[in-house]
């Protein structure tokens, strides 16, 4: 991996080592309530030592410690993106649609845009709309492209529509039974060309993999990206094996913390469930910390895959779950048996019942809570079924860039109709959150949706309320909130000096997202630091 290591040096400017750094005339939000304000802070090897007033904090330090004055910025615990996705896609023309929805006509110009006797694959995002349009179908896009691989892909990740030679190409057989998936069917009871969930998942991990300077630089693009934000944490669920994305991680150099998390994709319909051998800790990489296991329950309310206990207002879809209650209750006890975290992707309200059925069925609530298991998004907590998820302790982990959906758009009714995206009132009914981004990397765009949710405008966070979940509230989802997410003595020094303070009721929420970090500490490292500060 030799260009890998060139790359790395050409992208990314050395570190800078101090083993003493002192800031002072800062306005720090601590995360802490015994000492929510402060003004100085002290690192000594890697870790805080003092937070307090300048004097205090200054008397803590040696003569050689690196000083900084941070002439009044806002000084906040490192951000932790609790939801990444992470890995390169396939080269392709992407077809020129809009996003998040296009109509059919849309659809079909784009498509005949393209010419028939061309290269290549035809890739495109559709929405909602085409997804759950029965007019849409294999035999449609066979006469438009007869000749050419065309794989149109719901936006939301959650589904695939193949043209035949998409999947002759892809080596498909509709026959062959996915677990966590299956294969959409017309009328006729033929295959239509959907492909769902599970099924989707399978063909990403058969594909062939990227080549690996692709995907180092992808790597080394999000960490430097997300530095430049104030991110310290990335907690990560790759679309490749967890091996392989340990190896580029580190080859890559990144210095963003990393929590990886298992993400199976069956390549095989009788795989075992989980198969990796990662040691918790990798040797030599004392930032990287591999745990957790995360399956995807059901599909998205946008895909109309999610089964809710009311259907689908506008197509009366009703949706399935990708697992059946006896597999729910095994993918956990697995998990439990590992002694890992279990993650899952919760769309729908029934897949939050089944969830806590089978959490029931395992152990009674008040064990559970110690396993903070995690509702990944966890739409379908609707205000009914808070109470029993609290006595779980159930950790949310919302992704506040879906509350971005345009207002027309049919999610936006039934979200608000039925009561699901909770977030505010997630606080409410005592459920510890987090936030994570799923979407957008930059968290102070996702601070402006987090307070300004335009699905729910009732389920607001205040500024601090999401700067807690997306710092401590983080920390808590991986289980190390006694080291991270607050500005303490004793935790680890990762934290970021902000270019405009974001908890100035007189800064707009629309200037949020231009927020940047000028400092960015991990470890007690300068990781990153604006040229211009
Ligand atoms: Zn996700």
């Amino acid at each position: 991996m030799r260009l890998a290591l060139l790359l790395g040096c050409l992208l990314l400017a050395p570190p800078m080592h101090a083993a003493e750094i002192l800031l002072v005339n800062g306005r720090l939000w601590t995360g802490d309530e015994r000492q929510p304000q402060a003004s100085a802070i002290a690192v000594r090897d890697g870790r805080i030592v003092a937070v307090g007033d300048d004097a205090v904090v200054a008397a803590t330090v040696s003569e050689t410690a690196v000083r900084i004055d941070l002439g009044g910025r806002r000084v906040v615990p490192g951000i932790n993106d609790a939801h990444v996705h992470l890995g390169t896609s396939p080269p392709s023309t992407q077809l020129d649609l809009p996003f998040p929805e296009s109509t059919s006509d849309q659809l079909v110009a784009a498509l005949q845009a393209q010419p028939a006797d061309g290269e290549g694959w035809i890739t495109g995002d559709i929405g909602g709309a085409i997804w759950t349009d029965p007019g849409w179908h294999q035999a449609r896009l066979d006469a438009l492209h007869p000749t050419r691989p065309v794989q149109l892909q719901m936006f939301t990740g959650h589904g695939l529509l193949l043209n035949s030679v998409a999947q002759r190409e892809l080596g498909l057989d509709p026959a062959i039974a996915v677990p966590g998936g299956w294969y959409g069917k017309g009328a006729d009871g033929a295959f239509d060309g959907r492909v769902y969930e599970y099924a989707h998942w399978r063909i990403l991990a058969q594909l062939p993999p990227h080549p690996d300077a692709e995907e180092l630089q992808s790597i080394q693009r999000y960490s430097q990206a997300t530095l430049k934000w104030g991110t310290t944490t990335l907690q990560v669920m790759p679309w490749m094996p967890p091996e392989r994305f340990v190896g580029l991680w580190i080859d890559a150099g990144a210095r963003s913390r990393l929590r990886l998390i298992r993400f199976p994709t069956p390549a095989s319909h009788d795989e075992p469930v989980v198969t990796d051998t990662l040691v918790k800790h990798p040797a030599d990489a004392p930032r990287i910390t591999v745990s957790g296991t995360k399956w995807i329950i059901d599909g998205t309310p946008v895909d109309q895959a999610a089964p809710l206990r009311a259907p689908y207002p506008d197509t009366g879809g009703n949706g399935r779950l990708n697992f059946d209650q006896a597999q729910i209750e095994a993918l956990l006890r697995e998990i439990l048996a590992r002694g890992d975290q279990v993650l899952l992707h919760v769309g729908g309200d029934v897949a939050a019942i089944a969830i806590m059925d089978a959490m029931e069925a395992i152990a009674p609530p008040a064990q559970w809570r110690e396993h903070r298991l995690r509702f990944e998004h966890g739409d379908g907590l609707t205000p009914d079924l808070l109470a029993r998820a609290a006595s779980f302790g159930i950790v949310v982990v919302q992704n506040p860039s879906h509350f971005a959906v345009p207002e027309a758009h049919p999610f936006s009714a039934l979200v608000r109709a039925r009561g699901f995206s909770p977030l505010s009132g997630l606080l409410d009914a005592g459920l510890p959150l987090a936030l994570g981004s799923d979407g957008p990397p930059n968290p102070w765009l996702n601070l402006m949706f987090a307070t300004t949710p335009s699905t729910r405008p009732d389920q607001a966070l205040t500024r601090e309320q999401a700067l807690r979940a997306y710092t401590r509230g983080s920390a808590y989802a991986e289980s190390t909130e006694h080291e991270k997410g607050k500005l303490v003595a004793g935790y680890l020094a990762d934290f970021a000096v902000l270019s405009q303070d974001v908890l100035d009721p007189e800064l707009p929420a629309q200037a949020l997202p231009g927020t940047r970090s000028l400092l960015t500490v991990i470890d007690g490292e300068i990781a990153w630091r604006d040229p211009e500060f």
